[in-house]
């Protein structure tokens, strides 16, 4: 316990003073008080304005996707994704056990069901091949789609989460959506900066999620993003986060039920200013990983989690893995942690543990218990890299 405690300390370019050291902050460090004056100076605050253009296009211009559709926040973004993947009422999404609520959530927005998936050490995302073996039990693929063999529910996609910023081994889980006809949906919220086989996140599945959440790796305040290689699933993200308004000069029309899911022009010059520093923001978390990696080496009980092999991943938020023998010890170590000025935390409940997602159909969670029992997040702020 000393040790840890030590070792982070040591990791860190600051003491801990009378505030603890947080386990992510923001940084404002560029061109955010600029932006948001300009919004203000010209009136232009709202869903419309030239700052949500320019922050869709730097997205676009550094994830390599053809389009992203700027969102209030992560959830919505989630929740039209699954819309846009042809998630109804009825259906079964499956989706990992170990992630933040707002994934399960956004499936039930939809009216469907989270089928909840185990994950994998190396990765800490969704297991693919115990993913491929479950379903060939339980699932059964007809023409029209793959089925629930036992609930008779059409299963209709797959969310990968990237957890903590480290890459689902994507390859792998396209490979078992294309057996089983399943839509791949990343919820890629923690994961912008972070690569798999050189190639960004977010840039794999059908349509994917960012979060611009106050605790991700860059900020708006709040907001989201949707991201898509297909132009018409593009032009749809946007229709359907525009209250589905027909374009016309003076006309209000809608053509469906739509959503106010835009991101404000307010918010989109905040992000347009941390996107500018996002590549100096991921430079100083992977130094922060790095030197936490190399100190951790030497700690007996714990082990840092380094990023998969064949990724390059942001290091949203740094993890220890507690030996499977100490993890009786958490607690006391969260408490001792929290106690010395650093910020510490376990993880998220896992999905089945919440009264609203008991009920719901799922494989063995074996893997998913053991890591939440073992993981403990420890300050990741960009700033601490330096
Ligand atoms: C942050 C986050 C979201 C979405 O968050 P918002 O707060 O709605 O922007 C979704 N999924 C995961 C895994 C997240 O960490």
């Amino acid at each position: 316990m000393q040790e840890v405690l030590a070792a982070i300390k040591s990791a860190l370019p600051v003491e801990p003073g009378s505030d603890s050291i947080a386990l992510h902050e923001p940084l404002f460090g560029g061109n955010e008080l600029a932006y948001t004056k300009e919004c203000l100076d010209t009136g232009w605050v709202s869903s419309v304005g030239k700052f949500v253009d320019r922050f869709e296009q730097q997205l676009v211009e550094y994830t390599g996707v053809k389009r992203a559709v700027a969102t209030v926040n992560g959830t919505a973004a989630l929740h039209v994704c699954l819309l846009l993947a042809g998630v109804r009422s009825g259906d079964e999404v499956l989706i990992p056990t170990l992630t933040f609520v707002a994934t399960a959530n956004a499936v039930t927005y939809c009216g469907a069901v989270p089928h909840l998936v185990d994950s994998d050490h190396k990765t800490l995302g969704i297991d693919p091949e115990k993913l491929e073996v479950y379903l060939r039990e339980r699932a059964v693929v007809r023409s029209d789609g793959c089925y629930n063999r036992e609930t008779g529910r059409p299963i209709r996609a797959v969310v990968a989460m990237h957890t903590f910023g480290h890459p689902v081994d994507l390859d792998a889980l396209a490979e078992v959506c294309g057996r089983f006809r399943l839509a791949l949906i990343e919820d890629a919220a923690e994961a912008l900066g972070s690569f798999y086989k050189g190639r960004h996140t977010g840039n794999h599945g059908l349509l994917s999620a960012l979060s611009f959440n106050g605790n991700k790796v860059v900020t708006t305040g709040g907001g989201g993003a949707i991201l898509t290689n297909d132009e018409e699933l593009g032009r749809l993200a946007k229709h359907l986060t525009t209250t589905a308004r027909v374009a016309h000069p003076w006309e209000l029309h809608h053509d469906q039920v739509g959503y106010n899911y835009r991101m404000p022009n307010l918010n989109a010059a905040l992000g347009c200013a941390q996107l500018e520093q996002l590549p100096g923001f991921i430079a100083q978390k992977r130094a922060l990983a790095n030197r936490y990696e190399m100190i951790f080496a030497a700690v007996r009980g714990v082990t840092f989690f380094a990023e998969p092999k064949e990724a390059k991943s942001n290091y949203w938020l740094n993890a220890l893995l507690l030996d499977r023998e100490h993890c009786d010890q958490r607690d006391n170590l969260l408490a001792h942690l929290n106690g010395g000025g650093i910020q510490a935390r376990p993880t998220w409940a896992l999905m089945h543990k919440l009264p609203m997602f008991g009920d719901c159909p799922r494989m063995d969670l074996s893997v998913a218990e053991e890591l939440a029992a073992r993981i403990v997040n420890i300050p990741s702020s960009a700033f601490l890299g330096a």
